[in-house]
């Protein structure tokens, strides 16, 4: 394994050389198949699979091994594996996925996902992953919202932990090559074809460049672009504008989930997530009053299938099969508009949320045995002890549907040899993902992603080869921050993009306040252009986020236009100035692209589903 902490150049297999044209260009490059761009759950995945299918294959990551946002992952893993259930299938998983997108998802992805999702996790455990157990000693599985029956598998409320110490356990295992906290900063081509990674340690500052026909993006989202997220500082969307500028496009990027549960106070912690599996154990919400206002906003769309009275929402627990869900597992987006409209409707509580009750509905030892990290993360963060008393809770930028187009069966971007995959890439969670279906997703198409580009660069029967000059352009763009003289500090850019986004992109939108917002972001592009960074190359977190910085604009761009062009409400894009589902809408994609630094939108035809398929959708929901 290959260590940025000093011992960075102990690599196994990747065939190495030093390119010196000059100090200020010198840099390490390295020859691989297959170099997978981030080390979560997709991307240990992906580069476990390609190295299985006789790829010679790397890691970037730009923080350490072990660190990658999945290990934050707390519910679990939706899969039809039928444990609880056994009414289970991945038919109705793959028709809860398609209602919980509002029917904007790739079909395809939605039909593979349900498939496959139950051997991936089965697998897991065969690879040492210790989930939760039923009593007759099978996975257990919880309850989350959208999904008809219970079937997340967990690990107490630590799942994400367990898969990443998995999946890592296994690619160190194998061999595979990591370069830790290494930022990549280009893609490189040759011609059209992708030609490698291009990037610095983050400890040193030096570059350092990967040449491979393959490239896999598994960077992970974007919500660092708003002010009040559960996302960790690497989610700057890199990837989704590492694949722009290459010349691949995004769909779906309007599409931003505001999970309805983050934590509002103490404020240093505001936006962090509480798990869905509060509510999937039982938890309700409440505003000022006391009421359990969730009866108040089920929505026509999810009407048959939903409680309308206490009593059959609490029977539901016991009984899936003959009661209906409660309204506080409605989809996410449902819930996190139904609680933003309480808190503007002055039914809040005192720091701006509102309630969130386990401590009466489960005993103080399930809370502990179930929901551990809740427990200390509350007790420890804002002094609560939730076995007693409610949280207050408000939504946060949690998750973005839009990614890499990518096609539904390879995982292949539009760019020869660029793939996508997790949170990065885009089109099988349409306007809204279910939770749980991130971690399913990311180990269903990990493993296709990696064997898909291990396949493609095998085929290749020349290496492409990345020019000189574009190294050159690379380095150059690297170290701008030190050659300008513009005086813009990198953080305020950061922090005001980030209230920008927030306050007029955020949960409720409307066309004039989007395109103030457009308008802000064109500013930011200026200053951002003028950004100074003080100091040397060695570890320089001004540097880094200077560089995060045009990231963060693209992606942002990309979502204020998307959300501008799509006139109509739906899953986790809702207009005051268009507050319904139009059917129309619910029959294009937006395609994003990027030609000389200028983002445009393009409509693009749903796939057809199959007649087969679209017959699960006329059976009533059981
Ligand atoms: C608090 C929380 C709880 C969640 N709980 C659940 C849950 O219970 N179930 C569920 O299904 N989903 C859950 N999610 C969502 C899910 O965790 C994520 O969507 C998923 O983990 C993303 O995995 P990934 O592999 O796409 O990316 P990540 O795990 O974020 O990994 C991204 C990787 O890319 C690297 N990277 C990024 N940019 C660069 C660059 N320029 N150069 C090099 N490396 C780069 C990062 O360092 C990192 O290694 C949760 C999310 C949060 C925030």
């Amino acid at each position: 394994m290959t260590e940025s902490s000093g011992a960075r150049s102990a690599t196994s297999t990747g065939a190495r050389s030093a390119t010196s044209t000059g100090a200020r260009s010198a840099h390490e490059t390295h020859d691989y198949d297959v170099v997978v761009v981030g080390a979560g759950g997709s991307g240990l995945r992906a580069a476990i699979a390609a190295h299985e299918a006789g790829a010679r294959t790397a890691i970037l990551t730009k923080s350490l091994l072990g660190k990658a946002h999945t290990v934050m992952a707390e519910g679990g893993i939706a899969a039809a594996m039928g444990n609880v259930w056994p009414e289970d299938n991945w038919q109705v998983h793959f028709r809860d996925t398609m209602r919980g997108g509002k029917m904007l998802n790739n079909w395809r992805m939605a039909q593979i996902h349900a498939q496959e999702a139950p051997d991936r996790v089965w697998e897991l455990e065969e690879w040492g992953a210790l989930f939760d157990r039923t009593k007759e000693g099978k996975i257990s599985q919880r309850d989350f919202g959208g999904h008809r029956y219970a079937r997340l598998a967990h690990v107490g409320d630590r799942t994400g932990l367990e898969m990443i110490r998995t999946l890592q356990q296994r690619a160190v295992d194998l061999g595979i090559d990591v370069y830790m906290e290494c930022t990549v900063t280009r893609l490189l081509k040759s011609g059209d074809r992708i030609a490698g990674t291009f990037g610095y340690w983050r400890e040193t500052g030096s570059f350092i460049q990967l040449n491979a026909p393959a490239v896999i993006l598994a960077t992970g989202g974007i919500g660092k672009s708003f002010k009040v997220t559960s996302n960790s500082w690497e989610y700057t969307g890199d990837g989704h504008a590492l694949a722009l500028e290459a010349g691949g496009s995004l769909i779906n990027m309007e599409f931003v989930q505001f999970h309805p549960t983050g934590m509002v106070w103490p404020l240093s912690v505001r936006g962090l997530l509480i798990t869905e599996s509060v509510r999937g154990e039982g938890g309700v919400l409440r505003n000022s009053d006391g009421k359990r206002f969730m009866f108040d906003y089920i929505s026509d769309y999810f009407k048959a299938e939903t409680a309308d009275t206490e009593e059959e929402a609490d029977r539901w627990y016991d009984d899936h099969i003959n009661n209906r869900r409660p309204p506080e597992l409605l989809p996410r987006d449902e819930v996190a508009r139904a609680i933003n409209s309480e808190i503007k409707a002055g039914r809040g509580s005192p720091h701006g949320g509102v309630y969130l009750d386990i401590a009466t509905r489960r005993s103080a030892a399930d809370i502990h045995k179930r929901l551990p990290s809740m427990y200390h993360q509350f007790k420890e963060l804002a002094d609560v002890d939730i076995t007693k008393e409610p949280m207050e809770v408000a939504p946060t930028a949690h998750y973005v549907m839009g990614g890499v187009e990518v096609d539904a069966d390879t995982q292949a971007a539009t760019v020869p040899g660029l793939y996508a995959v997790g949170e990065a890439s885009g089109g099988m969670h349409g306007s809204n993902r279910l939770g749980g279906n991130s971690l399913s997703d990311l180990i269903v198409f990990g493993k296709r992603a990696g064997e898909h580009a291990a396949e493609y660069a095998a085929k290749q029967s020349t290496r492409p080869t990345a020019s000189s000059a574009a190294v050159e352009d690379a380095i150059a763009a690297a170290l701008k921050p030190f050659e300008s003289n513009g005086g813009e500090n990198a953080y305020a850019v950061q922090h005001e993009l980030q209230d920008v986004m927030f306050d007029l992109i955020g949960i409720i939108r409307t066309g004039e306040e989007m395109q103030r917002a457009l308008t802000e972001i064109e500013k930011f592009k200026g200053r951002a252009a003028r950004v100074t960074v003080d100091g040397g190359r060695a570890y320089n977190p001004g540097w880094h986020v200077a560089l995060d910085i045009n990231s963060m604009l693209t992606v942002s761009e990309a979502v204020a236009r998307a959300a501008l062009e799509r006139k109509e409400s739906r899953g986790g894009h809702t207009r005051d100035d268009y507050p319904m589902t139009d059917p129309e809408w619910g029959k294009v994609n937006l395609i994003v692209t990027q030609t000389d630094g200028r983002i445009a939108i393009e409509r693009k035809p749903l796939p057809q589903m199959p007649n087969d398929l679209m017959s699960l959708f006329e059976e009533p929901a059981k």
